[in-house]
C-alpha cells in the first residue's frame, strides 16, 4: 500500500528519519519515542537540552529500543578535530555535517565563566577583508538543531571533562565563529529559543555578534529578549568601513548605529562595539577619539581585539605601544573599553584563524575566532 502522506504524517523512526534529535522540532520528539509513554519524550528532551551526554547508552532511564535508534545520530555533525591550547582552558573542534560541511566552535575557560564561541554558518558571504571566513566564501546556512548542538556538545564534554578551575557548564554563548548570525535569522532565532526556553541560559549571556546587518538588528530587538548584541564596526568613516566591510555599502555606518540605539531602547542591553585593530588602518588617534565619541553617545562598551594575521589577507597586527595608545585614547574620551586577550592562537582557534583545510594538498587557513565576551 502507498498511502500519500499528509501535512501531519510523520515518517517511521529508524527507518525514514536519520536526522539528529537536534534537527527535529523539540515538540516532535514523539517521532523517536514511538509507541512509548508520553512521559519518555519528556525525558528525552531532557537528555538533549538539559544535560546533553554524549552518547546515547548514556540516557540510562530511556528504554534500549529508543536509545539504539539513536546510536548513531545523537549529534547533526561528526568530530573531525579536537585540539587544546592555553594549558587546556581552549577547546577547538571542527565538526562536519554529514553533507561535508564544516563547523567550528571554540570553548574558553575562565575562573568564573566558560564561553563557548559557535558557528551560524558554514563560511559566510559577508567578505570582510581581514576575516579569514571572509575569504573562503558562503557555503551553506547552518540549521537551528547544529547551532543548539554545539552548546549541546560542549556541555556534554564538560560533564565528562571539565576545565579544571572554570564552571563545568557553558554559562556564556557568543556567535563569534563562522557566519553572520543576523543572515541566518530564523535559525539562529530558534536556536536561541532553545538555549534561553530549554536549556534554560540566561538571554544575558548570549552575545549575537553582527557585521551590521540593520534589518537583522532591528528584528532581534522587537523579539522582546534581553539577549547581548555585539556590532563589528572597526571603522569610524563610511570609506574606510567599506573597504574592510563590504556590508557597509549597503548598510552604512549611520545606519548601524541608528539599528544599535534601537537595540538598546527595545531590550535595555547595552551594546557591545567590537574593534578589531590593524596597524595603520583603524589604530590612530582620530579613530579613537571618533570611537569614543560613538560609543559614549550610545553607552556601549568596547571590545579591541587585536587582528589575528590571516595568509589571504594583507592587514597586520598592531604593535604593543600602538594598542596601548588607543587604549589609553579612549579612556582619556570617557569611554569604557577592554582589550579582549586572544584565545587559542596556536591552535588555529583565534579570531580568523578558525579552521585551517587542507585543499589539493595545499593548506589554506579560513575561518574566524575564539573571541571571549
Ligand atoms: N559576522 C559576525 C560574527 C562573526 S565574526 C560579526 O562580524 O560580528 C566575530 C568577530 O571576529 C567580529 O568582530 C570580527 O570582526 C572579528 N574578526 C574576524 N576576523 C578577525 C581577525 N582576523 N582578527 C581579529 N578579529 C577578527
Amino acid at each position: 500500500m502507498n498511502l500519500p502522506l499528509t501535512g501531519q504524517a510523520k515518517p517511521p523512526l529508524g527507518s525514514a528519519d536519520l536526522r539528529s534529535p537536534y534537527q527535529l522540532d523539540p515538540a516532535e520528539l514523539d517521532r523517536i519515542t514511538g509507541e512509548h509513554a508520553p512521559y519518555r519524550v519528556d525525558q528525552l528532551r531532557e537528555w538533549l537540552y538539559q544535560h546533553p551526554v554524549l552518547t546515547a547508552d548514556q540516557m540510562t532511564n530511556l528504554p534500549a529500543d529508543i536509545r539504539r535508534s539513536l546510536a548513531d545520530r545523537v549529534w547533526p555533525f561528526g568530530v573531525e578535530m579536537e585540539q587544546t591550547a592555553d594549558y587546556g582552558r581552549t577547546r577547538k573542534w571542527l565538526f562536519r555535517s554529514s553533507d561535508g560541511a564544516s563547523i567550528e566552535t571554540v570553548l574558553m575557560g575562565y575562573p568564573n565563566r566558560t564561553t563557548l564561541c559557535i558557528s551560524s554558518q558554514a563560511g559566510c558571504a559577508m567578505a570582510c577583508t581581514f576575516c579569514a571566513t571572509g575569504q573562503f566564501g558562503f557555503e551553506r546556512h547552518l540549521d537551528a538543531g547544529e547551532i543548539f548542538a554545539q552548546v549541546a556538545f560542549a556541555n556534554a564534554t564538560l560533564r565528562a571533562d571539565p576545565i579544571e578551575g572554570s564552571p563545568a557548564r557553558v554559562t556564556n554563548v557568543v556567535f563569534m565563529g563562522m557566519g553572520e548570525p543576523l543572515a541566518n535569522y530564523g535559525n539562529v532565532k530558534e536556536a536561541l529559543a532553545r538555549m534561553i526556553d530549554l536549556a534554560n541560559m540566561a538571554a544575558r549571556s548570549i552575545t549575537v555578534s553582527t557585521v551590521g546587518h540593520v534589518p537583522g538588528m532591528r528584528r532581534l530587538a522587537a523579539e522582546g529578549r534581553q539577549v547581548s548584541l555585539a556590532v563589528s564596526l572597526h571603522a569610524t568613516d563610511d570609506e574606510l568601513r567599506t573597504s574592510l566591510v563590504p556590508l557597509n555599502d549597503r548598510y552604512p555606518i549611520e545606519a548601524v548605529l541608528a539599528a544599535a540605539r534601537y537595540y538598546f531602547e527595545r531590550t535595555g542591553r547595552r551594546i557591545s562595539i567590537e574593534w578589531t585593530l590593524m596597524a595603520g588602518v583603524n589604530d590612530d588617534a582620530e579613530q579613537a577619539r571618533r570611537l569614543a565619541e560613538i560609543a559614549v553617545g550610545l553607552r556601549a562598551h568596547i571590545n579591541v581585539i587585536a587582528l589575528n594575521p590571516t595568509p589571504l589577507t594583507p592587514y597586520e597586527a598592531p604593535t604593543h605601544g600602538a594598542i596601548s595608545a588607543f587604549m589609553d585614547a579612549l579612556a582619556t574620551e570617557g569611554a569604557h573599553a577592554t582589550f579582549r586577550e586572544t584565545r587559542g592562537r596556536e591552535i588555529d582557534a583565534a579570531c580568523g584563524q578558525l579552521r585551517v583545510r587542507s585543499l589539493g594538498g595545499k593548506t589554506t587557513e579560513t575561518g574566524t575566532e575564539g573571541k571571549d565576551q
